[in-house]
């Protein structure tokens, strides 16, 4: 049964396709081997028209998909002749419909999908953000249970296009907790029967989900880019890319060279940069990350903040980077700030700050001369349209059902709230957003 195999990439082992994040001998990432070794595409507007290469058994009932436009303003600014633009958000003059805004949406989709068709009844995401809106969205759609788990200031990103769903557990780190203790709550709650962890870079379907961007992009352009530049907080979003291009370029009809992943970190939290300049496969925290919460408390895209990164792994982001002779750049607040608005005024959509971030890493690479006028290139702008949304929407708040005072709470007290707090009542009084930067 399946339409692909999951290879290691370390020791080579293969296994059926199934909710499986891990090798059984090794740490490597694995990835997917679809049967289908060129990509045809599916009648339907979203996404699931990449169905070939999506680890999923039925179709997905989804319109939302990135979307890939050829750049006029911004292009003309950097002096460039084929700038492309990747837009995953909600737009509908160019028919981006993704209305959580981000291309974590995109790997919303597919991994509740694979959960279902494994026999899995819900779900647990650790997230500053971006991603448990994505999840809780999805959730309201399928009905699948999500267990969400944001520390304090998570809570303003955490807003919806419809109303919240019951299936949606939003459980809410108290004060003094940061992204690491949500973690180590989340992988705690994963241990209960039937919840399965989203597994963040291990699961296919997340970095096939984010490989939609680079496939859109392929098809729209009819061949693979020169350079691929976009904003890492983890490096799952570029691995997925990368993986993508070397599907298409194995597909055949759109040429035999990876793109060059130009990537951006947002200073100062810039371990991945630090180590890759240095020429190391691992970071090491003494010298990537020093004072880390200190930097991550002064970035304007925190959304990039992860401690954690797939940078090291087999088949991770060294590897992406190494393979495709890849760039990566430090990107200040202040360059963030203004290539924002350089990009929705020339561009006309609003953006959000990751994507400021590798809008001002194109423009970096284009003073240095790391890109040449007339290269194909494809700056994927993963999250935005939030403004544009609420003037077709009303934007509705999730809510927590519980509040955990740290990452060994029992339990029972976050998963039954109900019993314990009076269907989550009493918690509402928290104020959401006073720790928004
Ligand atoms: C998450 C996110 C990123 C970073 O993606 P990674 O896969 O974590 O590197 C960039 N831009 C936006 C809008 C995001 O939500
Ligand atoms: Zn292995």
């Amino acid at each position: 049964m399946g339409n692909y195999t999951l290879k290691c990439l370390q020791c080579g082992c293969e296994y059926q396709g199934d909710y499986r994040l891990k090798c059984d001998h090794d740490d490597s990432l694995l990835r997917a081997n679809y049967h289908a070794k060129q990509l045809a595409l599916k009648k339907t507007q979203g996404m699931g028209k990449f169905y070939d290469w999506l680890p999923i058994h039925e179709q997905l009932d989804t319109n939302a998909a990135p979307i890939t436009y050829k750049s006029e303003e911004l292009a003309r600014e950097f002096g460039l002749t084929n700038l492309y633009i990747g837009f995953s958000g909600y737009w509908p003059e160019r028919g981006a419909l993704i209305k959580t805004c981000s291309f974590k949406e995109l790997e919303a989709h597919p991994t509740m999908q694979r959960l279902k068709e494994s026999g899995g009844k819900a779900v647990v995401v650790a997230s500053v953000g971006n991603t448990a809106r994505s999840f809780a969205h999805v959730s309201a759609m399928t009905g699948i249970d999500v267990y969400i788990v944001v520390p304090r200031c998570g809570l303003s990103r955490m807003w919806l296009p419809e109303e919240p769903t019951d299936s949606i557990h939003l459980i809410r780190m108290a004060e003094g907790n940061d992204y690491t203790d949500a973690i180590n709550l989340a992988d705690r709650i994963a241990q209960l029967p039937g919840i399965m962890p989203e597994g963040g870079a291990r699961n296919v379907a997340r970095r096939e989900g984010m490989g939609t961007v680079m496939l859109d992009a392929a098809v729209t352009i009819k061949r693979i880019p020169d350079h691929y530049f976009q904003a890492v907080g983890s490096g799952t979003g570029a691995i997925a890319a990368w993986e993508a291009a070397i599907r298409l370029r194995d597909d055949g009809r759109f040429g035999n060279r990876l793109p060059k992943l130009q990537l951006a970190q947002n200073l100062p939290f810039v371990p991945m940069l630090s180590a890759w300049n240095a020429g190391r496969r691992d970071i090491v925290p003494k010298i990537d990350m020093l004072n880390p919460k200190k930097h991550i408390d002064e970035m304007y895209a925190d959304v990039l903040s992860n401690r954690a990164p797939p940078y090291s792994v087999s088949g991770g982001l060294f590897d992406a980077l190494t393979d495709t002779k890849g760039l990566m750049y430090g990107i200040t607040n202040d360059e963030a700030k203004e290539a924002k608005t350089l990009f929705e005024t020339l561009e006309g959509i609003d953006i959000l700050s990751p994507s400021a971030v590798a809008v001002a890493s194109l423009i970096k690479s284009v003073d240095v001369g790391n890109v040449a006028k007339d290269d194909v290139i494809l700056l994927n702008i993963a999250g935005g349209g939030t403004e544009r949304l609420k003037e077709d929407y009303s934007l509705t708040k999730i809510h927590p059902i519980a509040n955990a005072k740290n990452p060994d709470v029992p339990l029972e007290e976050l998963i039954q709230p109900d019993k314990y707090f009076g269907a989550g009542a009493g918690l509402l009084e928290f104020d959401d957003d006073e720790c928004e930067r």
